[in-house]
């Protein structure tokens, strides 16, 4: 997905966060997040730590490793990427965890899905 540098009427969403329009309170800055989800893999970190402390561990250990490595995955995205529009208020909130706007940007990505499927069968 390319990120356009503008936003026009039909890029609006609402906020991902609080479900108002981004510039409710007359706010005039706005956020657009991409969020992705990755889960650690454990064997490629041991591989890369291993060949570390064999170089000596530390810094030094690290950059030989990354020079003589495979360079092997530390971690791999699962799932699609979810873009959203965060207002201001919310981007400020520090009660607004991360997970709770990947799973509410993936509900709304479902039913625009569904939305284009079901127009797709109506024709
Ligand atoms: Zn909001």
């Amino acid at each position: 997905m390319e990120l356009k540098p503008q936003i026009t009427r039909r890029d609006v969403q609402l906020c991902i966060g609080c479900g108002r329009g981004v510039a409710h309170d007359h706010n005039m800055i706005f956020f657009r997040a991409t969020l992705e989800r990755f889960c650690l893999d454990q064997r490629g970190i041991m591989q890369e730590h291993g060949l570390e402390q064999f170089f000596g561990g530390g810094k030094p250990g690290a950059v030989l490793a990354s020079v003589m490595g495979t360079n092997p995955p530390l971690a791999h995205r699962f799932g699609e990427p979810t873009t959203s529009l965060i207002c201001l208020d919310c981007a400020m909130n520090p009660a607004l965890p991360v997970t709770m706007v990947i799973e509410r940007a993936e509900k709304v990505a479902e039913k625009k899905a569904d939305a284009v499927a079901e127009e797709k069968a109506n024709g």
